[in-house]
């Protein structure tokens, strides 16, 4: 099962090293294939905030979730709207995700 998980994962990790792993659940995120929703969800505005494990697309505006914490370098697939990116550190030293082409 937990195998599973890895392998279908959006995110592509960059290194090996131990991370705080997260169990996702299902969102209502329709806008994709029933085993890729629980990977994305909407963004709720203002009062939301992102876990370590989430990072906003820049592009449609969606929440991208992975099953382990996120890290500068690891590559990113953002199904809804199909752009590829890659973890950065922003200006106020959070992650934010750059779309790479
Ligand atoms: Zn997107």
């Amino acid at each position: 099962m937990t195998s599973e998980i890895d392998t279908v994962t959006p995110v592509d990790r960059n290194d090996d090293e131990p991370r705080r792993r997260y169990e996702l659940e299902e969102t209502g995120f329709m806008e994709v294939p029933a085993r890729w929703r629980r990977f994305y969800r909407h963004w709720r505005g203002a009062g939301d905030s992102l876990a370590p494990n989430e990072v906003i697309c820049p592009v449609c505006k969606v929440v991208i979730r992975s099953t382990r914490e996120l890290r500068p370098g690891d590559k990113v697939y953002c199904m809804p709207c199909m752009s590829r990116m890659v973890i950065v550190v922003g200006e106020d030293g959070r992650l934010e995700a750059e779309v790479i082409f």
